[in-house]
């Protein structure tokens, strides 16, 4: 029997119209790449967004196509996901860390027609170009007095003169909500960037999840400066959380160093971020420097990598700032685990407490996941038995863009993420490593993670990574590489004795290298494999 309700479909455009008629006066802010800061309202943003849609539909874009943007977090950002999606076409946003021929390989994979691009990125923009034929028009997200006089680029024009006239009432099209929204490609940490389709139905059942209060706990009087990139899976849905609940949004453009955005965390009076470790690393040396404290700044979500127990330490004691720790992955929308106490685990000692909070956390409502061994079987929540991590749910990935097999990768009706991890009986799932970083050592496994976090406690110690590099005897052996803080030293044996009594004795690293700087992928995570090429050779 069919329920009696609206059928009303999810819609993308819907959110902002929401924060439109609900919260018209509640800000956006952004500093923008040409140098200042930006301010105006979900009303202004709404009309805006609309206005976009009728240039789009000028342009003859129609529902599917791809448009790129190529920008950091900013309200004309904002604007592109709301318009472009809104209108049925589909947002691509794309990662400009990423190598010069990944971004003509993901742009060309995905036919985009238009690509949007911040100042910032005018130079990559004409060298791309050429490489491009798909894009026909190149669009300048600044007003034209920005324009470089005799650019090559094909159709360029400024965005302030796109939108310039259109009319600011726009009647959405009612999509059908598994209809594609936006497009983002995986950065490629392990193999070539595949593209990720989120849906409005996934971007909306997402979001919902996200704002709840084991997860962002996101609010009306909550003011929200999303560090993590908008091209970085959609900013982890903050750009539709902030409008859902109506919090104030601040968009930090491209000033990601710790002092500009202390200062933007101070005079907007933001209570709650989320990024990468290495962002909230930077920061803190920045404020340790100056002997700082945060006036509104509460909470932050850190994830997309594991984030090191002390750094967790150090934001509560030294800066009274919560971090809850986040898992996710590009093929997951990227929510999957966030990670607060249950009732009465906060009667547990401290470092009980901190231990359990260390973990990537439980599954937010709508994801499902299990670990299993090498025959698929599942494996026991007990914390300690750890298996290959499979997730499934309204917003896992089901294929890739353009696919040469469509139909394989979830066949058996869940999506293996690569990541080997454990459950505890509460639910909380701990990462020990991604499947190809795992160190296999004479039939034990080794967490390289776990290793990494341990030397990042060591107080000289500024960046770790744990590789296994082939031994004879072992098959594999961890070596650890460390960059050293400023002006410390610490010699090898000191620094592998500081692992004693911490992990197994077989766990500890067999040799120590001090290196200047470590590599990074486009979204700041270890480049693991670059370094195991490096060291590939290496003489024990
Ligand atoms: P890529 O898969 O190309 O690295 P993603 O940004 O999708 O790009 O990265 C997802 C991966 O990042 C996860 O599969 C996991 O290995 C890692 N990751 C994300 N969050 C965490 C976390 N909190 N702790 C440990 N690893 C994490």
């Amino acid at each position: 029997m069919q329920a009696l309700m609206m059928p009303a479909p999810l819609q993308i455009a819907a959110v902002l119209e929401h924060a439109a008629h609900w919260h018209p006066r509640t800000e956006i802010v952004s500093r923008l790449p040409e140098g200042i800061i930006h301010r105006y309202t979900y009303a202004e943003a709404a009309a805006r967004a609309r206005q976009l849609a009728h240039a789009l539909s000028a342009l003859g874009i129609k529902p599917g196509e791809r448009l790129a943007t190529l920008a950091w977090n900013t309200h004309r950002h904002f604007e592109l996901y709301y318009g472009i999606s809104g209108l049925g076409a589909v947002c691509h946003t794309l990662n400009p860390r990423l190598f010069f021929d990944q971004l003509v390989f993901i742009i060309n994979h995905a036919h985009d027609r238009l690509l949007f691009f911040d100042l910032t990125f005018l130079p990559l923009a004409e060298k791309l170009a050429p490489h491009c034929p798909t894009v026909e028009k190149w669009v300048l997200l600044a007003g034209p007095e920005h324009l470089p006089a005799g650019s090559q680029l094909p159709g360029l024009c400024s965005y302030e003169t796109l939108l310039a006239g259109q009319p600011t009432a726009f009647e959405w099209p009612v999509l059908d909500e598994n209809a594609a929204a936006s497009l983002c490609y995986t950065s490629g940490t392990t193999d070539q960037p595949k593209g990720v389709l989120f849906s409005h139905r996934s971007t909306l059942l997402h979001a919902l999840s996200a704002c709840l209060p084991d997860c962002f706990a996101a609010s009306a009087t909550d003011v929200i400066l999303p560090v993590v990139p908008m091209f970085h899976v959609n900013a982890w849905g903050l750009p539709y959380v902030a409008p859902m609940v109506g919090a104030k949004l601040v968009l930090p453009g491209p000033g990601l160093d710790g002092a500009s955005l202390f200062e933007l965390f101070e005079a907007e009076k933001v209570t709650f971020s989320a990024g990468v470790p290495t962002i909230w690393l930077g920061l803190l040396q920045f404020m340790r420097d100056g002997q700082r404290q945060f006036s509104t700044l509460r909470r932050t979500i850190v994830g997309g990598a594991a984030c090191p127990p002390a750094l967790m330490a150090a934001f509560e004691n030294e800066l009274n700032v919560t971090i809850r720790h986040a898992w996710g992955m590009t093929e997951t929308s990227p929510l999957g685990t966030a990670g607060t106490l249950k009732a009465g685990q906060d009667a547990l000692p401290k470092a009980e407490q901190d231990a359990i909070l260390a973990k990537q956390g439980r599954v937010i409502f709508g994801v499902d996941m299990k670990i299993v061994d090498d025959t698929g079987q599942a494996l026991p929540h007990d914390g300690r038995a750890f298996g290959d991590l499979l997730v499934r749910g309204p917003w896992v990935v089901s294929d890739y863009f353009g696919a040469p097999n469509p139909g394989q990768l979830t066949a058996s009706g869940w999506f293996a993420t690569g990541d080997v991890a454990t459950i505890d009986p509460d639910g909380f799932m701990q990462i020990t490593d991604r499947s190809k970083d795992v160190i296999k050592s004479g039939g034990e496994w080794i967490s390289s993670i776990e290793l990494e976090n341990l030397a990042v406690a060591h107080p000289a110690v500024a960046e770790a990574a744990v590789i296994g590099v082939a031994s004879e005897k072992w098959s594999e052996r961890p070596l650890l590489l460390v960059v050293l803080r400023p002006g410390q030293t610490v010699s090898k044996a000191e620094m592998l004795a500081f692992f004693e009594g911490k992990v197994a004795k077989f766990c500890i690293p067999d040799a120590v290298l001090f290196v200047p700087e470590l590599p990074h992928t486009a979204t700041g995570k270890l480049l693991k494999t670059q370094l195991r090429k490096d060291y590939a050779g290496y003489q024990w």
